[in-house]
């Protein structure tokens, strides 16, 4: 018979400091031992400095089974580690697993205390392992293959087809050498800020250095080898581009510097051409800076007014109330595909449509939907669609700007010189087509190139089965972090969002907290994220905003929520 949780808190409540570690010890004699035949390579348990073997058994063929683990490991403490999670998940069902916060039991056996950060890791790893199971097992569930009874779950065979063929998270973290090294303090960063920039993978590295050392030389201008190679590249950057948002044509794909610049292209490009007084643009008070101050400047010349899609309680747009701000007068509709403070994902297709229906064009932010949610230009019906290198895991400093062929054909140059021209004489000059009259002067060329091998490593892992971990990360996230005393987290349920979670706790500003979080190597953001009118509306000055990409784990989640509970001792509210 199993010891229980509770025995354990008496027993480990009953002893002083120094026979603490020892019962962790002891905890560990009882558990039964792996035979050679069961310590599989496959149940191997990733990040633990020892071996640790880890299986899960679903009870039965229920919808929501009670999930049986079984593990060993090759250390003694690490076996005492493991009765206690066994004892905690005794019995329980995968949903209550999911449920469930094991960190409680960490904190009340103040774990931490007894164990080095490196075996704290791995003993996050085996809670990882048997979340990521019961979440895949109660995933199995919805998906069209119905999973075996008695069925061994951590068997890959039994995983859901996505995750099995396309997803594994540990493989595509090793590619990311910056999230792979020991920072000076021996802690490995967990980072959680891709929301303002994502890491590069090695390809993506690889492919700025084999420009730079093999083949470099400005574009379009020379016709010698390694100019045409670059011409080459940057072409075949253009055309990868240009498939995964879904655009009919590579010409409709232009390079620019990034969403900022993209934006003030299109708001002075097209809109100062169109717009007149009386005329109104439409945004969101979500909108990051980026695309709301240019609107706002463009308002101001040209005598349009800028107006706002009324917004739903918990940071929706609220469709059934568009009609009170939408009409014939609306010229611009500009919004963000997903919000960077709430994650809220708009729907553009439903967005496109109304606008169309009054006249309007839409111009849809995509600095941050682009990186998480398959983007199609075409079925959405979207005329301008803008984001950034450096957020789909690309370079910094370039960027993206889609036209529709007749949207590009009437927006103005807003940078003239060099090589967007077609002709220039003493007293007039007339331009280049798209995508040339929008790439006045050298092109962020290395960029460029290295942001197409972005595109084929999101694409080689897939979008939708990044979306797909990245949801599963938000859900547990948003539990986790619901558990916290004085949590708010802002925006929608997680079916709205996307994979961002902005949030404050009581009597926590967010600048301590995010210093605080850096001392655990927690890497997240504060302040307003370049959001101010959202903030404003959302009543507070600053949030904490912590956002997940293809490389994050359920053990980061885990961090933050460690990193909070951290700071919360340390400021003596717990
Ligand atoms: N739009 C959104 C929604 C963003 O999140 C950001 C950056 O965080 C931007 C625009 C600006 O992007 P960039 O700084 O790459 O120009």
């Amino acid at each position: 018979m199993l010891i229980t949780t509770e025995e354990i808190f008496e027993e480990f409540e009953d002893l002083d400091p120094r026979d603490q570690s020892q019962y962790l010890l002891e905890l560990g004699y009882d558990l039964p031992r792996f035979s050679a035949d069961q310590q599989k390579a496959e149940d191997l348990v990733q990040g633990c400095q020892s071996q640790v073997w880890l299986t899960a058994v679903a009870s039965d063929d229920s919808t929501d089974p009670v999930i049986s683990i079984k593990a060993d490991s090759d250390a003694e403490i690490v076996r005492g580690l493991i009765t206690i999670l066994l004892a905690s998940y005794d019995g329980m069902k995968a949903s209550e697993i999911l449920q469930f916060s094991i960190v409680d039991v960490f904190n009340r056996l103040k774990l931490k205390q007894y164990i080095s950060p490196q075996r704290h890791n791995g003993l996050q790893g085996m809670v990882d392992r048997i979340r990521e199971i019961s979440a895949m097992y109660c995933n199995a569930q919805t998906s069209p293959v119905a999973p075996a009874s008695n069925c061994n779950i951590a068997v890959k065979a039994k995983r859901p087809p996505v995750l099995q063929q396309s997803f594994d998270v540990q493989k595509i973290r090793s590619q990311f050498p910056v999230l792979n090294q020991i920072l000076e303090d021996g802690q490995t960063p967990v980072y959680l800020d891709s929301g303002a920039s994502a890491q590069k993978p090695q390809l993506v590295i690889d492919k700025e250095r084999e420009v730079e050392e093999q083949y470099f030389a400005n574009a379009y201008r020379g016709k010698y080898s390694f100019g045409a190679r670059i011409d080459e590249e940057l072409e075949a950057s253009r055309k990868k581009i240009a498939e995964f948002i879904g655009s009919a044509t590579s010409e409709q794909i232009c390079f620019t510097g990034g969403t900022t610049m993209t934006l003030n292209m299109v708001a002075f490009g097209w809109g100062r051409r169109h717009l007149k007084p009386g005329d109104e643009i439409l945004i969101t008070e979500m909108e990051h800076h980026a695309n709301f101050v240019p609107w706002q400047q463009l308002a101001s010349q040209t005598g349009a007014t800028l107006r706002f899609m009324p917004l739903t309680p918990d940071g929706r747009i609220d469709l059934e109330q568009l009609e009170t701000v939408l009409s014939n007068k609306t010229k611009i509709v500009a919004v963000t595909g997903m919000s960077n403070v709430l994650g809220t994902m708009t729907p553009i297709a439903e967005l496109s449509k109304r606008a169309h229906d009054v006249g309007a064009i839409i111009v849809v932010d995509g600095a941050q939907s682009v990186p998480h949610i398959a983007t199609d230009v075409v079925a959405d019906d979207i005329d301008f669609l803008v984001f950034s290198g450096h957020k789909v895991y690309g370079p910094t400093g370039v960027g993206v700007l889609y036209g529709k062929a007749e949207r590009l054909e009437e927006t103005d140059p807003i940078l003239f010189g060099g090589h967007m021209i077609s002709e220039v004489s003493k007293d007039h000059s007339s331009w280049a087509k798209a995508p040339a009259k929008f790439e006045a002067g050298t092109l962020p060329i290395v960029q460029a190139i290295a942001l197409g091998a972005a595109i084929d490593w999101i694409n080689e892992v897939g979008i939708d089965a990044i979306h797909q971990h990245e949801q599963q990360l938000l859900k547990a996230a948003t539990e986790q972090l619901n558990q916290i005393s004085g949590m708010k987290i802002f925006g929608p349920s997680i079916e709205h969002k996307g994979a961002i979670i902005s949030f404050r706790i009581d009597r926590i500003h967010p600048e301590d907290l995010a210093a605080m979080l850096d001392r655990k190597a927690v890497l997240t953001r504060h302040g307003h994220h370049c959001t101010m009118p959202l903030h404003t509306l959302l009543g507070v000055t600053a949030t904490t905003r912590a956002s997940f990409a293809a490389y994050n784990t359920l053990q980061d989640v885990q961090s933050l929520v460690d990193g909070i509970n951290f700071a919360r001792d340390v400021l003596k509210l717990s």
